[in-house]
């Protein structure tokens, strides 16, 4: 099969086999690029029309205790500066963020201990209840399952949690080897059967990455069928043993975001920050190939330059309220606007 025949094979069956995607993705030319594109594009067109959804992002805490080798915010990283949010100044985050149209808050943050079940059940029930029509989506690495329950059954409504790799080699080369995937996969199973809208992903050109772990990533993908996709570039940061690393392509992301699109056509998928921060366009790319969904900062901005899981990060100088112009002019420019709904999964 030649590539346009399995960019319509994936297209009429939303699937291809291993070596068909690692063909794909290693050998597309430009002016297939180009059909992928269009057909990921009128997807999410005939699916969403031109709206993007918004989601607030609240970086809640800087302080981790896992070791990702590629993150910023590894706790071998001593030079990261550490800080986390209370109760309170979560509250004021949502409050701004109510006022500027947001109706998802996304509460993101390293696996700080501070954010016992207590403490989170409390933060979630009190932001369902101040924020009825609002939808929160917890961000915070591998819990238990009674965890898990805990905070769905306080009113958390989705859980992002990527997979990073679907590869068990190339898993155990970017983390200390206290973590597995196989856990990683377990809390996923574990989310979707607790009933959270679920979100996986992965980084694009992580160290020993291959075509092959790719394809594995999107037949990883297309198994759990997640609500939600996360997939961005992966950018270096310089305190991790990844510091001299290459960032991932580009190109190739904007080719998994659209592989993703057609695998998964109503996945809400995100044009992310780190795609943004690769490339001056990314974002705006990012939709035209298939994305949905944009996530602008809502932290406060004394502590936006201290959560960083890369270098050179985007918009963290800038207020909520400037960041959701930007995009907004960034998606119009491109014939898209931006929404307030909610933008639940819907089959
Ligand atoms: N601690 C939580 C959430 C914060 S990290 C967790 O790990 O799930 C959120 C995501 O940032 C990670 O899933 C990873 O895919 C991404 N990330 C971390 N370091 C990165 C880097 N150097 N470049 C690009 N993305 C990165
Ligand atoms: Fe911690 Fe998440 Fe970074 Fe891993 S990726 S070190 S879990 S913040």
């Amino acid at each position: 099969m030649n590539n346009i025949e399995i960019i319509e094979k994936i297209e009429s069956t939303g699937t291809a086999s291993k070596q068909e995607l690692a063909f794909l993705l290693e050998t597309i030319n430009d002016s297939e690029f180009e059909v992928l594109r269009k057909k990921a594009q009128k997807k999410s067109l005939d699916h969403f029309s031109n709206k993007i959804y918004i989601r607030g992002l609240i970086e809640l805490s800087s302080y981790c205790k896992n070791d990702c080798l590629y993150c910023g915010l590894r706790r071998s990283n001593k030079s990261a500066v550490r800080y986390r949010l209370n109760k309170e100044q979560i509250l004021s985050c949502c409050n701004s963020g109510y006022s500027l149209g947001f109706r998802t808050f996304v509460l993101q943050g390293g696996e700080d201990g501070y954010y016992t079940d207590e403490v989170m059940c409390d933060i979630v029930s009190e932001i369902k209840s101040l924020y009825p029509d609002c939808a929160v989506t917890l961000s915070l690495g591998e819990r238990t399952e009674e965890s898990y329950r805990r905070l769905f059954e306080s009113g958390a409504d989705r859980y992002l949690l990527r997979h990073e790799t679907a590869n068990e080699e190339h898993y155990k080369k970017l983390h200390p080897s206290e973590m597995s995937l196989a856990n990683r996969k377990n809390c996923l199973y574990t989310l979707r059967k607790i009933g959270y809208q679920t979100g996986a992903g992965f980084m694009v050109g992580s160290p020993y990455q291959t075509y092959e772990t790719l394809a594995e990533d999107l037949l990883f993908l297309k198994d759990l069928n997640p609500q939600m996709c996360g997939i961005g570039p992966f950018i270096p940061h310089k305190d991790t043993p990844f510091a001299n690393e290459k960032s991932g392509s580009v190109r190739l992301t904007l080719v998994l975001l659209s592989l993703v699109r057609l695998m998964l056509p109503k996945v809400l998928l995100p044009a992310t920050t780190a795609l943004g921060t690769a490339d001056g366009q990314g974002r705006e790319k990012g939709v035209l190939h298939g994305a949905n969904v944009v996530m602008p900062n809502l932290s406060p901005t004394e502590h936006r330059a201290d959560y960083l899981l890369y270098d050179n990060k985007i918009c963290t100088g800038d207020e909520a309220a400037e960041c959701i112009k930007c995009l907004s002019n960034r998606m119009k420019s491109i014939g898209y606007k931006i929404v307030t709904d909610r933008g639940d999964y819907s089959e």
